[in-house]
């Protein structure tokens, strides 16, 4: 783990979203790096500040109950007054106008703060699986534990080692070339991990047993200068990792997914 390597994943450490052994890479080299140990501190003052310091209101609990009764009561009285009345702007609007307008405000605070609590529909696979192709390629680590371009070698390798089958694919008259396979982990979950070049770029192809509701369909996106493409079929999740073009690596994807 270097700084450079690091500071890609600081965020998602953070967040508590690495697997455990490049969390405690990250810990020891946290421990001995001036540098990277302030980036940290900063994004936790950061992080602390928007929790203690940012505004937020709590609706009182008789509002509920309020806003209830005032519909019961509203929906209660005939059809024709049930029209709301013109506001008399001197004597202010009426209770009436303040239920619906309690109303739509909290719905809307309802649905912001739903919204605001769901990640992007793919962003709890692609942090993870991010950091896996990082620890990957660290000179530490071994990017590839069967090393062959035939897929009738680097399939069968994984039997018996996970409990579902990958797709391993022969690309390479599309320009991805396939390298082999090892074990691997996306958010400590155990994957296959498939890899493939094109034009000297590493692509880490993760599967693993789906055990979300995340979306199956497959949707690219960059993140930290990767990247990340997604997708599910047959109960099984894949990400795969580049630092290749978006375009490139979607073409990927379409290739490993197609029937
Ligand atoms: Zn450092």
């Amino acid at each position: 783990m270097n700084c450079a390597r690091l500071q890609q994943v600081l965020d998602a450490h953070i967040d508590g979203e690495l697997d455990r052994a490049t969390a405690s890479e990250i810990t020891a080299h946290l421990a001995e790096c001036a540098a990277c140990a302030t980036l940290r501190d900063q994004r936790l003052a950061l992080r602390q500040a928007l929790r203690t310091e940012a505004p937020y209101f709590k609706a009182p609990a008789t509002l509920a109950p309020a806003i209830r009764r005032s519909l019961e009561h509203a929906s209660a009285r005939p059809a024709a007054s049930v029209n709301p009345p013109e506001i008399n702007w001197r004597a202010g609007p009426t209770w009436f106008h303040a239920a619906v307008f309690a109303t739509v405000a909290a719905l809307v605070g309802l649905i912001s703060g739903h919204w605001l609590a769901q990640p992007l529909p793919d962003y709890p696979l692609r942090d993870p699986a991010v950091a896996s192709h990082v620890a990957a390629l660290a000179p530490t680590r071994q990017l590839i534990q069967v090393a062959s371009s035939d897929r009738h070698t680097v399939k069968p390798w994984f039997q018996g080692k996970i409990d579902f089958a990958p797709p391993v694919k022969d690309l390479g008259h599309e320009g991805f070339v396939l390298m082999g396979g090892r074990l691997d982990q996306v958010a400590d979950k155990p994957a296959a991990a498939v890899v493939y070049q094109v034009r000297k770029h590493v692509i880490n192809l993760f599967v693993w047993r789906a055990t979300d509701r995340a979306p199956d369909a497959i949707a690219t996106s960059s993140m930290r200068g990767f990247s990340v493409t997604t997708w599910a079929a047959d109960g099984m999740r894949f990400a795969a990792v580049s630092d290749v073009d978006a375009r490139d690596l979607s073409r990927f994807a379409q290739l490993v997914s197609a029937p």
